[in-house]
């Protein structure tokens, strides 16, 4: 492991440091060795217990890239931390924690009715199973083997068609893709609709936005004129806060988020908030019963982190939520400007992941280095890094990258790491090949 060096980074950094430092020690009662260099590139040395991903040989890597599943996307602060670990010691009714929770959650993020889910696409899942019983006489239906002759349509736009419709098929339930307003109306009136999912963050102002062409208002209101409940998948859509309660507030009838993203919560950990009606439907299609959630099981550590994520992220202001995050970026883009031919610029996606991401733009002709050859040099070298994947990509989802842009995300970065991403990002745009 390289370490880093306080002494090479800038003043602001090594204050920004020991204020980590001293803060962390507060939060977890204990005090770390506040001079080793060490503390900085393993933030998380203070916590007792064996190193399984030492044991393991599993690498460690510095997150660059954001909340992304398979870098297993967010760390949990101190205090969530601390919440599972306290769970982990006491068995409770699993049933009762489901119920107490829920209501917990749904008074704190001003909805009828909530739930801890195993994920996003666990809430789609129970969303959808919610639905069908709904609109299937509310009877409990064995999903998906009963699904055959029942009403199983989902309408969603064809710009909102994604990976994750197949959290929605699970369930046996099928989808009525729609691209213009008649024929929303028309999937609509025939009334073998169950739901309409609508996607969110498809709505970003580049890529498959251009070909989606109603707005939310519009899309619930014609659902609703036929009763007809609609779901919204915001999984990544935290911050900014308000869009906790903006989504149910507007009238959508069940929304999903990620627990484990701007949430911070247990990575396996999501929420399905909304009417209640149809919150304690998805809640008989939960584990621990033999229907289609059965297998979507949320231990009691993670109902209690998410709960705690959700205590945590509620502790903070619209303001503080944006963290230093664009702190972060101007240090890095500060140690990489003066390379030849970069240019560095801000960036904050409007819907998901909604935090400043750096973008670092350069000519592979002055570098002597190509923006896959960087990528492959910064996952390969000690500490391995990894940036955003829209790095030398078109433009996607509110990041305007290119073939030769590098895209840093620095929200997930711990103390210390920005200093490292910069300096790293910097030796590989000057030294040639
Ligand atoms: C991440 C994501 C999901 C899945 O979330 P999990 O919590 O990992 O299950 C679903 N939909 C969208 C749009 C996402 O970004």
């Amino acid at each position: 492991m390289s370490r880093l060096n306080p002494a090479e980074s800038s003043p602001l950094s090594r204050r920004r440091f020991f204020q980590w430092t001293s803060s962390l020690a507060a939060t977890l009662g204990v005090v770390p060795l506040l001079q080793s260099t060490e503390a900085l590139a393993a933030p998380a040395a203070a916590v007792s217990g064996e190193d399984y991903y030492a044991k393991l040989g599993v690498e460690k890597i510095i997150n660059a890239a954001g909340t992304y599943t398979t870098l297993t996307a967010a760390c949990m602060p101190a205090t969530v931390v601390a919440a599972v670990q306290k769970a982990a010691l006491h068995p409770v009714r699993l049933h009762d924690l489901q119920v107490k929770s829920g209501e917990y959650l749904a008074q704190r993020l001003k909805c009828e009715g909530a739930l801890v889910t195993s994920g996003a696409s666990g809430a789609i899942t129970l969303a959808t199973a919610a639905c069908m019983q709904a609109a299937n006489g509310n009877r409990p239906v064995d999903l998906p083997q009963k699904a055959e002759g029942l009403k199983k349509q989902v309408i969603v736009q064809r710009a909102h068609r994604y990976g994750y419709d197949h959290a929605i098929f699970l369930t046996g339930a099928r989808i009525t893709e729609v691209v213009t307003l008649d024929e929303y109306k028309a999937a609509c009136a025939k009334g073998d609709a169950v739901m309409t999912n609508f996607f969110n963050a498809a709505e970003e102002e580049d890529g498959i936005a251009a070909t989606a062409q109603i707005g939310r208002e519009e899309w619930l209101r014609i659902a609703h004129e036929h009763n007809i409940p609609c779901h919204i998948d915001a999984a990544a859509d935290m911050p900014p806060l308000s869009n906790l309660w903006k989504y149910t507030g507007m009238g959508f009838d069940l929304v999903s988020f990620s627990g484990g993203k701007g949430i911070r919560g247990p990575q396996n950990a999501g929420l399905l908030l909304g009417k209640k009606k149809y919150t304690d439907l998805a809640h008989q299609n939960n584990n621990p019963g033999e229907g289609v959630g059965r297998g979507m099981k949320v231990a009691k550590e993670q109902i209690v982190g998410m709960v705690a994520a959700i205590d945590w992220v509620l502790s903070h202001t619209e303001e503080s939520m944006q963290g230093d995050y664009q702190k972060r970026a101007d240090l890095i883009a500060s140690m990489v400007k003066n390379v030849p031919s970069v240019k560095t610029e801000t960036v904050v996606p409007k819907i998901a992941n909604h935090v400043p991401h750096l973008l670092i733009r350069f000519d592979p002709a002055v570098t002597g280095i190509t923006t896959s050859e960087l990528v492959n040099r910064l996952r390969t070298e000690q500490p391995s890094i990894e940036l955003n994947p829209n790095t030398g990509h078109k433009p996607n989802q509110g990041i305007p990258s290119d073939a030769n842009t590098l895209v840093v995300g620095v929200w997930m970065l711990q103390p210390g790491e920005d200093a490292i991403v910069g300096r790293r990002i910097r030796a590989a745009l000057t030294k040639k090949a």
